[in-house]
C-alpha cells in the first residue's frame, strides 16, 4: 500500500490522530507521503509581527491570501516550522521522516503567480507583486528514495520557482494530487476539520460518501468556501490517474482507517 495523505494547517485540524496512526502503519511496512498545509501558523506569525493578512476573492468565487515579497518569507519559514513540528511528533513515535525543502531538493515546481485578479462589488482589480503560485511538477524520485528507506517525507506545501529563485507558496490540497499522481500512489485521502464533502455543512448525516467523474458537476454544486479548492485538487488527482481519493476528518481516532471503512467522501474517476 502506498498512499499519500494531506493534513489541513488550519486552525480545528489535529495532528496526533493522526500521526499515531501513520507511525503504526509505517512501522507494519505501508509506504505514505504526508503533506501538510501551514495556513494557522502562518496568521500566528502575522499577528505576532504586526503583518496584516490579506485576503483575496477571484472573479471565480476562489479566496487565496496575497502574499508580497515579507510574507513570502515568513511563509516559508512558517511552513517549514509547522513540518518541524509534525517531524518531532514522528520521531516521539519512533518513526523515521523527513522535510523536503524545495529549494534545496528541486523535488517541487512551481509558477509564481506575479498577478492576483481581485472581485469586489461587481468589479475587478489587478493586485500585483504577488509570491505565491501553483504547483508544475513533482518529483517523484526525491519521494520514492526516502519511502524505499522507511522513511515518511513531509511535503510543505511550497514549490521552488525557478524564475524568481525562491520557494513560494502553493495549496497543499493540489500538491498532495500532483504528488499522488507523480508517485503513482494508490490512494490519497485529503483531512481536514469536516467529515468530508456535505450536502449541508449543518447536517452531519448529509456526508455524501461516494462519487465520480460522472456526477462531478452535481458534487461541486454543494461545495462552498475552501472546499470549492479542495475538489479541484481531488478532480486533479483522479485525472492524474490516482485510483481513489478520500476527503476526511481528520480529528477523529485514526483517520485514515476510518476512511478507507468509508467515514468519508470517496471519489474514483
Ligand atoms: P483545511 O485548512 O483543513 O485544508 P479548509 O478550511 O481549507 O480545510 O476546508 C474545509 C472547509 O470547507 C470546512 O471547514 C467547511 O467550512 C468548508 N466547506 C464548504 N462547503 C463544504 C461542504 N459542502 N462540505 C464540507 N465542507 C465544506
Amino acid at each position: 500500500m502506498f498512499g499519500v495523505v494531506k493534513i489541513g494547517g488550519a486552525e480545528g485540524n489535529s495532528l496526533k490522530p493522526l500521526l499515531s496512526e501513520l507511525a503504526r502503519r509505517a512501522q507494519g511496512g505501508e509506504k505514505w507521503l504526508l503533506v501538510h498545509g501551514a495556513s494557522g501558523i502562518m496568521d500566528r506569525f502575522c499577528r505576532e509581527r504586526d503583518i496584516q493578512i490579506r485576503m483575496v476573492t477571484s472573479p471565480t468565487g476562489y479566496r487565496s491570501r496575497f502574499v508580497g515579497e515579507r510574507e513570502r518569507a515568513v511563509f516559508e519559514e512558517a511552513a517549514m516550522a509547522y513540518g518541524a513540528v509534525i517531524k518531532e511528533e514522528l520521531d516521539s513515535f519512533g518513526v523515521k521522516s523527513e522535510q523536503i525543502h524545495p529549494a534545496e531538493t528541486r523535488s517541487v515546481s512551481a509558477k509564481r503567480k506575479d498577478v492576483l485578479r481581485e472581485s469586489t462589488n461587481g468589479r475587478i482589480r489587478l493586485v500585483r507583486g504577488n509570491y505565491s503560485g501553483t504547483v508544475t511538477s513533482v518529483d517523484a524520485g526525491t519521494i520514492l528514495k526516502r519511502t524505499a528507506d522507511g522513511v515518511i517525507p513531509i511535503l510543505p506545501p511550497l514549490g521552488f520557482d525557478a524564475e524568481s529563485g525562491l520557494a513560494v507558496n502553493i495549496d497543499g490540497d493540489r500538491l498532495a494530487a500532483a504528488a499522488a499522481g507523480a508517485i503513482e500512489a494508490d490512494m490519497l485521502i485529503i483531512l481536514s476539520n469536516v467529515p468530508g464533502l456535505m450536502k449541508d455543512l449543518h447536517a452531519p448525516d448529509s456526508l455524501i460518501r461516494n462519487g465520480s467523474m460522472a456526477n462531478w458537476e452535481t458534487l461541486e454544486c454543494y461545495a462552498q468556501g475552501n472546499m470549492k479548492r479542495k475538489m479541484v485538487a481531488c478532480r486533479e488527482a483522479l485525472e492524474a490517474g490516482v485510483p481513489k481519493v478520500f476527503l476526511a476528518d481528520g480529528r477523529v481516532e485514526n483517520p485514515i482507517a476510518g476512511a478507507l471503512r468509508g467515514d468519508a467522501t470517496c471519489l474514483v474517476h
